[in-house]
């Protein structure tokens, strides 16, 4: 991994993809839980907290009949959001096969306990691509264009070099309508490298996470230019352990306004769970989901430490320039 610092490019090039590789394989290894080791997961608060985040930005920007593309859509985890906002037609991808055949499962209606469904009310495509090294316009021109881009939990890995973030914005940027909007979650750069200065030394985590920055890259990189390829290993009890790439976001704000994309607004989870909480509806989703503690008093609440690590997100909102009105 030294040689990952943007000065052979031959060598960067057979890094970038062996890690690519790296993290579709472990996204494609993680096998479907059943509903009972669902609840039984350390961070089962902190999935439906992200759930419900996921729902209210959905809610939030979907119109009925709207054509989405969501990129990196893992297992399908949003299908049924999606069905809630009505929506004419989904184009998932993802990098991961693995992850794509359970998401086909799962809009198929077969096998699954936790969305037992039988059918969705949408028309879709999946399709397994690297989204951040490919153009997906020519793949998608006869689904093209869409009226929402998501990308959840997944922005991040395109950061490992300029180029990988540069054809990520490009995909999303040819794709959308102008007007469409662009939505997304990812980690808060400004959360991580704030700990990191709190830190002893290189790690810092709780009993829910860890995240390990290797000495070389934050040094020479922070203070860069061109910020990308910081990368770190980040684990999440139950649900990541990959190599992840750090976004500092005023660089994403002004990259993305070259592709075209005006940013709506970036919200931290914490002040986005503050603010939205306060609306009736979206108040009754989160007892519904049961994000905050299933109200028996038995204790299991959403823990500190799955609320620490919930603050290591952010969500944001773009919206690509020219005629159109859609927020
Ligand atoms: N968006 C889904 C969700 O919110 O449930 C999945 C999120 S999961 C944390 C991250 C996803 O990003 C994985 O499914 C992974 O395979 C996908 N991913 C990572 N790198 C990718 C790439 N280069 N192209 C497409 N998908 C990618």
């Amino acid at each position: 991994l030294s040689s990952h610092n943007g000065e052979d490019h031959g060598v960067e090039d057979d890094s970038t993809k062996s890690l690519a590789r790296k993290v579709a394989d472990h996204y494609s290894s993680r096998s479907n839980q059943t509903l009972e080791e669902r609840e039984a997961s350390p961070i089962i608060h902190m999935k439906k907290l992200n759930n419900w985040i996921k729902s209210v930005l959905i809610q939030l920007y979907t119109h009925r009949d709207d054509v989405v593309l969501d990129l990196a859509c893992g297992k399908g985890g949003d299908l049924i959001k999606w069905d809630k906002a009505r929506i004419g037609y989904y184009v998932g991808v993802d990098i991961a096969d693995g992850s794509i055949e359970d998401c086909r499962t799962r809009y198929n209606g077969e096998t699954d306990q936790i969305h037992r469904r039988k059918r969705f009310s949408f028309p879709a495509r999946l399709i397994c691509a690297d989204c951040y090294e490919v153009p997906l316009d020519k793949a998608l021109q006869d689904d093209a264009p869409f009226d929402i881009c998501s990308c959840q939990f997944a922005l991040h890995y395109s950061w490992s070099t300029e180029e990988r973030a540069r054809q990520a914005l490009e995909n999303v940027s040819s794709l959308l309508r102008p007007g469409g909007t662009f939505i997304g979650t990812m980690p808060d750069a400004n959360v991580i490298v704030k700990k990191l200065r709190e830190a002893e030394g290189l790690t810092f985590g709780n009993s829910v996470y860890w995240i390990s920055f290797d000495e070389e890259y934050t040094k020479k990189k922070f203070k860069s230019s061109r910020p990308f390829g910081i990368q770190y290993k980040f684990h999440l009890e139950d649900a990541v352990d990959c190599p992840e790439w750090l976004v500092p976001f005023h660089i994403f704000k002004e990259l993305a306004k070259e592709y075209g994309l005006e940013l709506v607004f970036k919200k931290n989870s914490h002040e986005f769970v503050n603010e939205y909480i306060k609306k009736p509806e979206f108040a009754e989703l989160m007892r519904r989901l049961g994000a905050l503690g299933d109200g028996s008093g038995d204790g299991r609440t959403l823990s500190e430490d799955e609320w620490e690590a919930a603050y290591l997100y952010l969500v944001f909102v773009m919206r690509k320039s020219g005629q159109g009105d859609s927020l």
